[in-house]
């Protein structure tokens, strides 16, 4: 069993040890690496290890093109989440969605715009 509820999560060492432990290693290409679960056999891709990039941990709804899978939505989804959103509005010009938690930007704009990821 391995515990992963949510369809996307940061990387961090919990993350590492749960891969370790509940997933095998079932390919590694451009930058990605394909793992399965081994308690219920879903695909996991794990972003490779790039000391500039926060690396996200997200399933697959299959293993075929698995390195075109889109995770933008997730991503997003998952910065959102982390962050919350403020009283405030985007200072995007004309963007009337509200600024995420201690930041200008509302999560289109800081993910698409600014390149913020966590
Ligand atoms: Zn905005």
């Amino acid at each position: 069993m391995n515990n992963l509820q949510k369809e996307v999560y940061y990387v961090d060492k919990r993350i590492l040890d749960i891969i370790r432990n509940d997933f095998d290693l079932v390919d590694k290409k451009d930058w990605y690496e394909l793992y399965q679960s081994k308690s219920d056999a879903s695909y996991w891709r794990l972003d490779s290890w790039d000391k500039y990039q926060q690396r996200f941990f997200l399933k697959l709804d299959s293993k075929r093109n698995w390195t075109k899978f889109d995770g933008n939505e997730l991503m997003m989804n998952l910065l959102l989440e982390t962050r919350g959103v403020s009283d405030e509005l985007c200072v995007w010009k004309d963007c009337k969605n509200p600024a995420l938690n201690a930041l200008a930007y509302c999560v289109y704009h800081a993910y698409g715009e600014i390149g913020i990821r966590k």
